[in-house]
């Protein structure tokens, strides 16, 4: 689970990472007002506008922008709320806003190198040591993908200490090869050491703080400031239950409307590109029906750009679980017929603890209760059933009496048989 900049923002001040002060607006009205209260405690009197969208890349696209009025700030605004943002992170469409932030601009030191003070800290699962690890870089800002692609050395990575988090040794160290002198040295320790701790603290995947700066210095400061001035978080949704207060941050408008329309009927699922919807239980058998799709689908789609013919391929992932009910089958069948790009269905289950007859059941109903864009009702696409297992018998028997009402219904008699026909009535 993700969660937007302002809130990210918030979770920082709470574990006492210095932010700078913002508010969030859904409306271009408020603009005005925001602007005023995050100049007052300016000490430029500069103030940011940024998109909040669960997606990065804004400042190259024009979704980050410095202002230093009220018309400014509210032009800013607006173009954000009207214009959808379109980054390497988002689909093609883009993504629509409809949330700004509004905040105090940091100042941010320059280097004498060239450049400014921006640094790149994150806290994340290193799947290959099996620890945490603290990933940090003098690079910061916005290309850091292309930084350690092109110069891995650019980036340091330090691992955690299982029981002990980010010791204080570990902490120095990194804060020193990132460049940090003087009184900078603690405060950018007590930014990494935070870090790490709510990363733990709140189960996260991901706490990720890019840019972390340094302010030029000021009388309160004669070393400068280091701060967070964007973050991002992810959540490990299998610890959410812990977290009530981190559940009430999701913004649901921001997720994939299928695959949370899935998650309430307790089916995971994750959409794709291809043609083919796959409906079955177990995620194991569900990586396998892809797999086999895939394989007797090399070559069957329409032709390309280049004149040769594309894959037929799976269109979604989709386990419904090992004792889903009808009503969730239905609901399954409703997901994946409301993605245009289906072609045609592929159900696949072998029926352990999950009966065949309450799929054959739910398909049934699903049908029913079809509804296609010219208003009739049932299945236009073909649709290639493979039961096997408990009450395999009972099920196919609702199946074949309910035939009349499941025209483009056949039955595949094992997992290849089943792939074979589902491809060769989707290429038709
Ligand atoms: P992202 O592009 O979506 O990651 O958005 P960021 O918030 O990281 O902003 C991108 C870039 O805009 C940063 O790397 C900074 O160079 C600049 N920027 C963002 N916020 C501020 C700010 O408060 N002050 C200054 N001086 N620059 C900022
Ligand atoms: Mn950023």
């Amino acid at each position: 689970m993700k969660i937007h900049e302002y809130q990210a923002r918030e979770l920082l001040h709470s574990f006492k990472i210095p932010v700078p002060p913002g508010r969030m607006i859904e409306s271009i009205q408020h603009a005005g007002e925001a602007f005023r209260a995050a100049a007052e405690g300016s000490a430029t009197g500069e103030v940011v506008i940024k998109a909040q969208v669960h997606a990065g890349g804004r400042g190259k696209a024009g979704f980050v922008k410095i202002v230093k009025n009220i018309d400014e700030a509210t032009a800013a605004a607006s173009f954000m709320l009207t214009n959808r943002m379109k980054s390497p992170q988002t689909p093609p469409e883009g993504l629509e806003v409809k949330k700004v932030l509004v905040a105090q601009a940091a100042p941010i030191a320059k280097r004498g190198t060239g450049g400014s003070e921006e640094f790149y800290l994150a806290i994340t699962t290193d799947r290959k040591t099996r620890r945490n690890i603290l990933i940090a870089s003098r690079e910061g800002g916005v290309e850091i993908e292309t930084v350690a692609h092109e110069r891995p050395d650019a980036i340091i990575k330090v691992p955690l200490h299982p029981l002990l988090g980010l010791q204080d040794f570990a902490a120095r160290e990194v804060a020193f090869r990132l460049g940090f002198r003087g009184r900078q040295v603690p405060q950018a320790m007590h930014i990494m050491k935070s870090l790490a701790k709510l990363f733990i603290e709140k189960d996260c995947t991901l706490a990720e703080i890019n840019p972390l700066v340094l302010t030029p210095p000021d009388e309160q400061h004669p070393d400068g400031q280091v701060m967070a001035i964007d973050a991002k978080f992810s959540f490990d949704e299998n610890g959410l239950f812990r977290h009530p207060e981190v559940e009430g941050l999701a913004d649901h408008s921001e997720e994939n409307q299928a695959e949370a329309r899935a998650h309430r009927f307790g089916l995971s699922y994750i959409a794709l590109d291809g043609q083919i919807g796959c409906l079955v239980n177990g995620a194991g058998l569900a990586m396998a029906t892809m797999d086999i799709i895939k394989l007797h689908g090399v070559g069957k789609g329409p032709k390309g750009a280049d004149g040769k013919p594309t894959d037929i391929e799976p269109a979604n992932f989709l386990d419904v679980g090992g004792s889903a009910t009808e009503e969730a089958v239905t609901e399954a069948f409703s997901i994946i017929l409301s993605d245009p790009r289906v072609k045609g269905v592929m159900v696949n289950i072998f029926g352990g603890i999950m009966k065949c007859d309450v799929i054959a059941q739910g398909i049934i109903n699903a049908a029913k209760n079809h509804r296609n864009p010219d208003g009739s009702t049932g299945f236009k696409v073909p649709l290639v059933v493979r039961l096997e297992g408990t009450n395999v018998d009972a099920g196919r028997k609702l199946l074949q009496d309910a035939k009349a009402s499941l025209p483009t219904l056949q039955a595949g008699s094992d997992l290849t048989d089943a792939a074979a026909k589902v491809v060769a009535a989707v290429a038709k």
